[in-house]
């Protein structure tokens, strides 16, 4: 008798187990006491009652689904509308919305990266933009981590189409790409740039415009943008921003576009919401990012390592991956929820807690924070 064509994955399970790694699910309570650290909620808009109230009604009016593709039946006014506003927002010619940033990010790469083109992507860079790399028809090169230098070499030689990725803000470490040197580079060599601005949304730039149109980047004829919708905006989906042709290439080329279902209605109205408060409440992203400082500075005068936060995240070393988590769990036992990033998550091996500034903390909340990531080392 042949044995289970499972069997490797459960030899998988155990050395996974073995090396203290396993992922499991755990359901968030609605009405959580837990002081939450762990999210992306940015600015606190995700519970704001202008985002949710929005949600609401967006699916009383287009339900609750889009019922199809963008191409097919999945564009309703709220798309159109957040397309429009997104663009003018980060300084972009053109905007389109994805069911997630990672399905935008999977589109931008392998739409910009044809046969014959080379793709130069940053060691650090998102595991979305990874996949997009591993998808693309044209070849992938990867340089060390914000390392300009290696993207103009890596981009000097080649003919044909090319472009460098890169993350504005790293998610495991919290740290920002030196976006005008890597402009630079790509210039000198007529490259593409493309930055997923995930984490800078909402939080960098003026009133939380973003990394690229801090650098002076945001509208340039050569650089593309993607964002998610699912942190500082406090909801669900993606977009890629850029120059009017490129985003028109996508609508025709991008395969997460063409062949997925749009984003929900409730999650456009959701981020249109979010989109709409940010620009009135403009104090919420450099609110963001002081709380980030705040942590940061407080964390490191209590004798931990931490990263120094460029936007948002606030990144703890951790001693071992074991540790991290023993010292995650003891967190949620006195009230706090952080992430916990362990490998494979983190390719440098090195375990470490993260925690999100939120735009909505209080003093008291920070002081919480501080205390409880101390006290449970
Ligand atoms: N890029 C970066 C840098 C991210 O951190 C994330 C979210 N983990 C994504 C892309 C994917 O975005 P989404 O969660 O909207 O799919």
């Amino acid at each position: 008798m042949p044995g289970s064509p499972f069997a490797w994955i459960d030899e998988q399970a155990r050395a996974r187990r073995r090396a203290g790694l396993v992922r499991t699910l755990r359901p968030r309570p609605a009405d959580s006491a837990l002081l939450d650290l762990a999210g992306n909620d940015y600015l606190g808009l995700a519970r704001h009652p202008e985002v949710t109230a929005a949600a609401a009604d967006a699916a009383r009016t287009w339900g609750g689904g889009a019922t199809g593709s963008r191409l097919v039946s999945g564009s309703t006014e709220l798309h159109a509308d957040l397309e429009r506003e997104l663009a003018a927002f980060c300084n972009f010619e053109s905007a389109l919305v994805f069911s997630s940033g990672y399905a935008a990010n999977l589109a931008a790469v392998t739409a910009l990266a044809p046969h014959g083109s080379l793709v130069v992507s940053d060691a650090g860079n998102h595991a979305s933009l990874i996949d997009g790399c591993r998808l693309a028809r044209g070849t992938t090169q990867v340089v060390a981590h914000a390392d300009p230098e290696a993207v103009r070499k890596a981009l000097q030689t080649h003919t044909g189409p090319a472009i460098a990725v890169s993350d504005t803000v790293f998610s495991v470490d919290g740290d920002a790409a030196p976006l005008a040197e890597l402009a630079a580079a790509c210039r000198a060599s007529g490259a593409a740039l493309l930055v997923d601005d995930a984490h800078g949304l909402g939080v960098l730039g003026d009133g939380g415009r973003g990394a690229a149109r801090a650098a002076g980047l945001a509208g340039a004829p050569d650089v593309v943008a993607t964002v998610t919708l699912s942190k500082s905006l406090g909801s669900q989906g993606g977009a890629v921003l850029g120059p009017a042709h490129v985003v028109d290439h996508l609508v025709n080329a991008a395969r997460t576009f063409i062949f997925d279902t749009g984003l929900a209605p409730a999650a456009a109205g959701a981020a249109l919401a979010a989109l709409r408060l940010l620009r009135r409440e403009p104090e919420r992203a450099a609110r963001a990012r002081a709380v980030a400082t705040a942590l940061y500075e407080r964390l490191t005068a209590a004798g931990l390592e931490a990263v120094r936060p460029d936007a948002a995240v606030v990144s703890v070393r951790a001693p071992s991956p074991e540790g991290a988590l023993r010292w995650a769990a003891d967190c949620r036992a006195a009230g706090l929820a952080v992430g916990c990033f362990r490998p494979p998550s983190v390719p440098d091996g090195v375990s470490r807690l993260r925690l999100t500034a939120r735009a909505d903390l209080t003093e008291a909340q920070i002081g919480r924070a501080v205390d409880v990531v101390t006290a449970t080392r």
